[in-house]
């Protein structure tokens, strides 16, 4: 059912047709709603849970968010929620946003502090206020109104990486990492510690053919204070339409700030592609537009990734990464597998 298209003919051919071709049509296609909960890699888990939710006749929301919950508590998950990577004075900022296909609501918090798991808080924002976007201390006074305890967010696995990266940040400065007296090249910007990504999203289409997704993150670690990425904002890392389907994405979220990718694969849904193509066209989308030198390598290839993963409203489902192998995690019932994605480049 999944089909994998090879890059170049789909590159060639499928763009144009996936434009040009027939709207998808689920009810002429005779699909009956088959529920499916499509997420990350690291979303095994969350899919089972949202499919156990979703089986004892939950809403696909509150189904995705269950799922999600688990690794936003997970303090050994250093990329969302609880035990994130923090920002660059170790403070940690979390993003999340949630849409709800039957009622096309959505709501969404960002650069938000002290709360473990920011999908319920942006739930909350899209049932009980007339905002779709809350961030910073706005959004934390918001979820405080709503009796969600404060919690330190930086467990101590988290701080000692923040401190590794901090002290090895510049020998410039006066803060030295762990050394010995005879070690000349302490503090040396060359033992950085790599940029953490890291995120999970998880979309499901249940029995009824009603849609949601939920992305939630603590985003790039060591960023700028402030700094919000493609998690929390509607049509970047995450996008909803109840008649079509639905997007999620993980990776750099400038890329999706940029280019309103999760709204785009939805839309190239829309236009007859199927989810992976869909994606894979997301990706070629991101490749076409990046333009700026230093992110881009010697054969003009990004330097960084991102996935796509998407369900249709048919419960077929795919993903895509810029570089790949990528998998994604599904759940049709029972446990989750993994399921390949396909991508534009290999490394290695
Ligand atoms: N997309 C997230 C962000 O840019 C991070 C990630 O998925 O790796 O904040």
């Amino acid at each position: 059912m999944q089909r994998r298209p090879n890059r170049r003919t789909f590159l060639k051919t499928g763009i144009a047709s996936a434009l040009l071709g027939p709207r998808l049509d689920v009810k002429a296609a005779g699909a009956g709603f088959l529920p499916v909960v499509v997420s990350s890699g690291n979303g095994l888990a969350a899919a089972a849970r949202a499919m156990q939710e979703i089986e004892d006749g939950r809403d696909a929301l509150d189904a995705v968010i269950a799922g999600v919950n688990i690794v936003e508590n997970d303090p050994n998950d250093m990329s969302v929620g609880y035990g994130g990577l923090p920002n660059e004075d170790g403070g940690v900022e979390v993003d999340s946003c949630v849409m709800h296909g039957p009622t096309h609501r959505g709501g969404a918090v960002a650069a938000l502090r002290n709360i473990k798991t920011p999908s319920n808080v942006a739930q909350v924002v899209m049932e009980r206020s007339d905002h779709a976007l809350l961030v910073g201390e706005g959004a934390l006074r918001f979820a405080r109104m709503h009796g969600f305890p404060e919690v330190d967010l930086l467990t101590d696995r988290a701080r000692e990486a923040w401190l590794r990266w901090r002290e090895n940040l510049s020998t410039r400065d006066d803060r030295l990492p762990a050394h010995s007296p005879e070690d000349a090249d302490v503090g040396r910007a060359a033992s950085l510690p790599e940029r953490n990504h890291g995120t999970i999203s998880c979309l499901a289409v249940d029995g009824r053919g009603d849609i949601s997704g939920v992305t939630t993150t603590s985003g790039l670690s060591f960023k700028i204070p402030g700094r919000v990425g493609d998690s929390p904002i509607f049509g970047a890392g995450l996008y909803v339409d109840n008649e079509v389907g639905a997007a999620g994405s993980t990776g750099r979220g400038e890329a999706n700030l940029l280019n309103c990718t999760s709204f785009a694969v939805v839309e190239f849904m829309r236009n007859g592609a199927s989810p992976e193509e869909a994606c894979l066209m997301a990706c070629q989308r991101i490749v076409d537009h990046n333009k700026v030198a230093r992110l881009r390598d010697d054969e003009g290839r990004p330097r960084f990734g991102v996935s796509f993963y998407a369900v249709s409203k048919a419960g077929q489902h795919g993903g895509a990464s810029i570089w790949g192998p990528m998998r994604y995690a599904i759940n049709t019932g029972g446990e989750s597998a993994h399921h390949d994605g396909a991508h534009l480049y290999r490394r290695g």
